[in-house]
């Protein structure tokens, strides 16, 4: 069988927040495919279970991921699920905006070695961001209750909240937990104007305040420019490894490439003859060929998910 490293499960396609840049849920969903109103909203617990059974030999057994389209929280099995998936001995990740952590603190403290909370800006900036009153507040009681070590604070940087990076970095340090901003990779698309001076005056202030703090991608000022302008822009068109690594799994059942390309159901097949399959080996060979090519990856492959590391410029 093919190796993966890592799993990333959509629990849901439903979501408690309507965050701007999202792009499933947000002003511009700019994703249609899968998203709610198409398809059952929660992915079916005992097919997803019979799955990573099915793959819980692969050695060196994969890690799983619950992000994506919806918040996993919001699954009436994520419990089962998780606690379920610790049983068989995989390593769990969760992404979530916290809104709900509070409520499921023991099982995610006993089954998830980490969890990124998405937090967009301060106080009141946050809940406008998300659109959920009391978002914030609810975020950062539910990260006291976790294991500080556990905790990544995810901040995406968008045109409208990039001053908020700072109290951002301080909120982290007080909570003593890990941090990351990313940088929104549908700014291209949302048509806000953005003060480019401004945004690489704060990333320079963070850079030097807080040194730990990384940035993904990471981007010097010209590739920070050509991020946010209009069109689409592959952060390095020579160099992915993630595409080969991660298979993702969207909450109607059907597995799927890092840019949406569909391998099957795991509602029909087993997980295992989805990984080894045609569509994704064709898949694999179709972005093989495009890295190893003079134009390298083209923009109908890659969403620029972030995930790569960018040409050294910085
Ligand atoms: S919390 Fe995540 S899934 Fe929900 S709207 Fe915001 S970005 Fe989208
Ligand atoms: S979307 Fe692009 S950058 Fe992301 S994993 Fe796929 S090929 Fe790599």
């Amino acid at each position: 069988m093919t190796q993966i490293k890592k799993i990333k499960i959509d629990l849901s396609g439903a979501c408690n927040a309507k965050c701007g840049f999202c792009p499933y849920h947000g002003e511009k969903k700019s994703v249609l495919r899968g998203t709610p109103g198409n398809s059952p909203v929660f992915i079916k617990t005992q097919p997803l279970l019979s799955s990573l059974e099915s793959v819980r030999s692969i050695n060196p057994r994969p890690e799983i991921g619950h992000s994506g389209r919806g918040e996993a929280l919001l699954h009436p099995d994520f419990e089962k699920i998780a606690l379920a998936s610790r049983k068989m001995g995989f390593r769990q990740k969760l992404i979530t905006n916290g809104i709900l952590l509070g409520e499921h603190a023991g099982v995610v403290n006993g089954c998830f070695e980490k969890v990124a909370v998405s937090l967009h800006g301060m106080g009141d900036a946050h809940d406008s961001i998300v659109k959920a009153k009391g978002a914030f507040s609810r975020a950062v009681s539910g990260i006291r209750r976790m294991i500080p070590g556990n905790v990544i604070l995810a901040f995406v940087v968008t045109p409208e909240n990039f001053m908020d990076m700072d109290g951002f970095a301080k909120l982290a340090v007080e909570l003593k937990v890990q941090a990351r901003f990313q940088f929104d990779f549908l700014a291209h698309a949302s048509g806000k104007l953005l003060d480019l001076p401004g945004l690489l005056d704060a990333v320079a202030k963070i850079r030097s305040d807080y040194p730990w703090i990384p940035f993904v991608p990471e981007l010097g000022e010209s590739q920070a420019r050509a991020f946010f302008s209009k069109g689409a822009y592959i952060v390095n068109k020579y160099e992915c490894r993630h595409y080969g690594q991660v298979v993702e799994i969207r909450f109607d059942g059907m597995a799927h490439s890092c840019s949406g390309i569909e391998f099957g159901s795991i509602y029909t097949s087993s997980l295992g003859g989805i990984v080894a399959g045609m569509e994704r080996t064709a898949f694999m060979h179709s972005i093989k060929s495009q890295l190893e090519s003079a134009g390298g990856l083209s923009n109908k492959a890659c969403d620029r998910c972030c995930y790569q590391s960018p040409p050294k410029e910085i």
